[in-house]
C-alpha cells in the first residue's frame, strides 16, 4: 500500500514515521510512505502558500493553487487518482472500522491543513473524505495526518510481528481489550492474576473475555452494541450487570 501525506512540515511528518514500527515496515517495504511538500508547489515567486481570508477576520488560509497542483502531480506520478482524505477537525471521526476499510486500499493520499484551514473551493474540486481525529482542534492537520497513516499501516499484512494480534485489541471487534500483565509477578502488594501462570489455555481465554466483556461495559457501554456476542457472553453481561446492581445497592446502604 502506498500513503502520500501533503504537509508544509514532511519533516515534522519524517521524523516520526522514520521510528519504531512504521519506520521499520518502511524499510522493509510492507508500506510505502512518502510526504510531499506543498510549499513546492507554490507559483508565488516568494513561496508563498497563504493569504488573508476574504471578508476579514483572524489568521490565514491556505491558497488553493498550491494544493490542487500539489495533488496533481502526485496523481500523475502514481497514474491514477488516489483516494484523498483531509485532516479535519470537521470531518467524521475516525474509528478503528474505517481504518481497517482504508487498509484495504490500494494509495491513499492525507492532505494537512494548517493555519486557519484550506481555500473551500479546493476541498470541494478534490477531497474524497474529510476525516477528524476528535473534538479538538489542532494547530495543523500532521499529527491526526500521522495518527491516521500508523493507524493503516499496523493493519497491513506483516507489519505487526506474529506475536502480536490486533484482533485481540481495543475496538477492532468493538470491545475493549482484556488487561495485561508481565514480570515481575508481584509489584507493590499487587499480583498478577493466578488464572494467567496456570498454564490452561482455554481458561485463560474465557478469563480475557469475561475482563474484556467487564471493561467494555463499565467503561464504554455504548460499544456492546456493535459487538458480536455469543450466548456465553451475554450471559456473562447479565450476571455481571446484577452483580453490578447489587454492588450499588449495598454502597447505598453503608
Ligand atoms: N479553522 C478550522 C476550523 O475551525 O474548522 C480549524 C483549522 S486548524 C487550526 C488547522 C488544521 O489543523 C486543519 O485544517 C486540519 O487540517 C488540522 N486539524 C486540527 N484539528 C484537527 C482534528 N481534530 N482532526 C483532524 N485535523 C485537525
Amino acid at each position: 500500500m502506498r500513503i502520500d501525506i501533503l504537509t508544509l512540515f514532511p519533516e515534522m511528518c519524517e521524523s516520526v514515521l522514520g521510528e519504531s514500527i512504521i519506520g521499520r515496515a518502511r524499510k522493509e517495504g510492507l508500506v510505502e510512505i512518502n510526504c510531499r511538500q506543498i510549499r513546492d508547489y507554490s507559483l508565488d515567486k516568494h513561496k508563498r502558500v497563504d493569504d488573508a481570508p476574504y471578508g476579514g477576520g483572524m489568521g490565514m488560509i491556505m491558497q488553493v493553487q498550491p494544493v490542487y497542483d500539489c495533488f496533481m502531480s502526485l496523481c500523475e506520478e502514481i497514474g491514477e487518482r488516489p483516494h484523498l482524505i483531509f485532516m479535519s477537525p470537521q470531518g467524521k471521526t475516525l474509528t478503528q472500522h474505517r481504518v481497517r476499510e482504508l487498509a484495504q486500499m490500494e494509495n491513499v493520499a492525507i492532505l494537512c491543513g494548517h493555519y486557519e484551514g484550506i481555500d473551500e473551493r479546493v476541498i470541494e474540486e478534490i477531497v474524497d473524505e474529510e476525516i477528524s481525529i476528535g473534538d479538538y482542534v489542532l494547530t495543523g492537520g500532521e499529527l491526526p495526518a500521522l495518527v491516521l497513516a500508523d493507524s493503516i499501516s499496523r493493519m497491513l499484512p506483516g507489519v505487526l510481528s506474529d506475536t502480536v494480534s490486533f484482533t485481540d485489541e481495543s475496538h477492532y471487534s468493538s470491545l475493549l481489550e482484556y488487561p495485561q500483565y508481565t514480570r515481575p509477578y508481584e509489584w507493590q502488594g499487587r499480583a498478577v492474576p493466578d488464572i494467567l501462570l496456570s498454564g490452561h489455555h482455554a481458561n485463560i481465554e474465557k478469563y480475557r473475555r469475561q475482563q474484556s466483556l467487564e471493561r467494555t461495559y463499565r467503561r464504554r457501554p455504548d460499544m456492546l452494541s456493535k459487538a458480536e456476542l455469543t450466548k456465553k457472553d451475554i450471559e456473562f453481561l447479565r450476571e455481571l450487570k446484577a452483580k453490578i446492581r447489587q454492588e450499588d445497592k449495598d454502597t447505598e446502604k453503608a
